[in-house]
């Protein structure tokens, strides 16, 4: 396999829901070590695989930069959200230099599968609960200036006119 790429801006991969993973096998594995590799080069802390070109429902997330420690999830959903919001400036691999204050929920109860195939439920809180929210929506070809204000939006689309919204 080449070498994976982040895909960036306008590139149509980003803007797609991305496929359901059938099968927890080799290939699945691998493609989740070379994110952790990318995410990890690049000082990222979330990476979904669309952002490198592959339509797949595969996230990586940093939980222990200093060692290099991250977590894969398999078609990852968020199944249940708090009424209790915290807003954080965001940044995206595939949108270098942008940064938005987005508002998302500040738990999240996050499902999936893990790389040695099992099911997985757990709670992830303000930094993370963010982490998981940015990176699933990137599975459902959802980026983080969607979920800008209404106003945000409008801001946004003036600022970066260049960027397909
Ligand atoms: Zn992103």
């Amino acid at each position: 396999m080449d070498r994976l790429q982040i895909k960036k801006f306008n590139d149509p991969v980003l803007r797609k829901e991305a496929q359901v993973v059938e099968k927890v096998n080799e290939e699945v594995k691998k493609l989740a070590s070379q994110m952790a590799e990318i995410m990890m080069e690049n000082e990222g802390i979330g990476l979904a695989a669309p952002q490198v070109g592959v339509s797949k429902k595969l996230i990586v997330v940093t939980t222990n930069p200093e060692k290099g420690e991250f977590s894969a999830l398999i078609n990852p959903r968020i199944v249940k959200k708090s009424k209790q919001k915290i807003k954080k400036e965001e940044g995206c691999l595939s949108f270098p230099g942008i940064f938005l204050e987005i508002e998302r929920s500040k738990e999240v109860e996050v499902e999936g599968i893990n790389l040695d195939g099992e099911r997985v439920n757990f709670t992830a809180n303000d930094l993370l609960a963010c982490v998981f929210q940015h990176e699933t929506d990137h599975t459902n070809g959802i980026l983080f200036f969607h979920r800008l204000s209404f106003w945000g939006k409008i801001m946004f689309k003036i600022r970066h006119f260049s960027i397909k919204f």
